[in-house]
């Protein structure tokens, strides 16, 4: 890459269910320009995010997109780029990419927020020299994403890891669960709704050495060994509002080991699962610039096709 095409600069737009975080960067040293709205209705959000990007009339190359879900990520769907059957009624078979295109002429990438994120430590954070890894967001919803072999992860729609199905021993837990689709899938069990509804309190009031966290370690390690059963991933990165009480780590790295028993006989998780289940490189920036770094893969792709 050139010199300046290394800064050249590119959006990202990572949307949340509760807020959009809006960036303009070439990459996690040179960020030219932040913003963060509040997410409300499509119409009132995506205004603000528009104004923003026109506003500071930098010269983009183009635009990324990391967004909440379910979404529709397939270019040669005659609905890609919209989020699709999501629980926020708003959002409902809202056009994103479309409008994001429409009203900026730029070319849009656009894919889930976790395969976002999970790109963005593949090209700048915890996940660089890596073929096949898991990127999970454990918050308010809970979401997987990643790459096998190098390419981020798609099929028939997107993998949804957070509503995988976990063993519940109802002796142990008797909460029934939060979510509106499965009750105690894993999002159901361990999002930080479920850990707030169970307990009754906000997760951050409660202390390290409470109940809470040792049964949330445990559901988070479930689903890890479900993860690293099923892909055989060289590194799982575990981001999200949960995972920022960081005492989680080592609570979740013992039980994964204790789960998997010996089995998967190998020294990354062995010796060096410290190393395995990391948290991301990116911190709290890793979803929107994984969008940048989706933004700047579709420039390099389109110059590719050009040339
Ligand atoms: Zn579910």
């Amino acid at each position: 890459m050139t010199e300046s095409a290394s800064q050249a600069l590119y959006g990202g737009i990572e949307a949340g269910g509760t807020k959009f975080n809006c960036i303009i960067a070439s990459g996690p040293d040179h960020i030219a320009a932040e913003a963060r709205f509040p997410t409300t209705t499509p119409q009132e959000t995506l205004a603000q995010v528009i104004t923003f990007f026109k506003d500071t009339r930098l010269p983009l190359k183009a635009i990324g997109i990391a967004s909440f879900g379910p979404v529709d990520p397939d270019p040669a769907s005659p609905t890609f780029g919209y989020i699709t059957s999501t629980p926020k009624l708003a959002w409902q078979n809202t056009d994103f990419a479309g409008a994001i295109r429409c009203a900026l002429s730029l070319p849009i990438a656009f894919d889930t927020d976790v395969n976002a994120a999970a790109f963005g430590e593949y090209t700048w954070g915890a996940a660089r020299g890596l073929r096949t890894f898991v990127y999970y967001t454990i918050g308010t919803g809970i979401g997987g994403g990643g790459m096998v072999e190098g390419r981020l992860m798609h099929g028939l729609i997107h993998p949804e890891m957070g509503h995988m199905r976990l063993p519940h021993d109802r002796a142990r837990d008797p909460f029934a669960g939060v979510c509106p689709f499965h009750g105690d899938c894993f999002e159901g069990l361990a999002s930080g709704p479920a850990i707030a509804q169970r307990w009754g309190a906000d997760p951050k009031t409660l202390p390290p050495a409470h109940d809470a966290w040792r049964l949330e370690a445990h559901y988070i390690a479930l689903a890890m060994v479900n993860t690293v059963c099923m892909l055989s991933p060289q590194r799982i990165i575990l981001g999200g509002g949960v995972m920022e009480q960081t005492f989680l780590f080592p609570m979740i790295q013992n039980e994964v080991q204790r789960l998997l028993n010996g089995y998967i006989n190998h020294g990354a998780i062995l010796e060096r699962i410290e190393d395995y289940i990391v948290p991301p490189a990116l911190g709290g920036r890793a979803g929107a610039l994984g969008a940048v770094a989706l933004a700047q893969n579709l420039a390099a792709a389109m110059h590719a096709q050009e040339t």
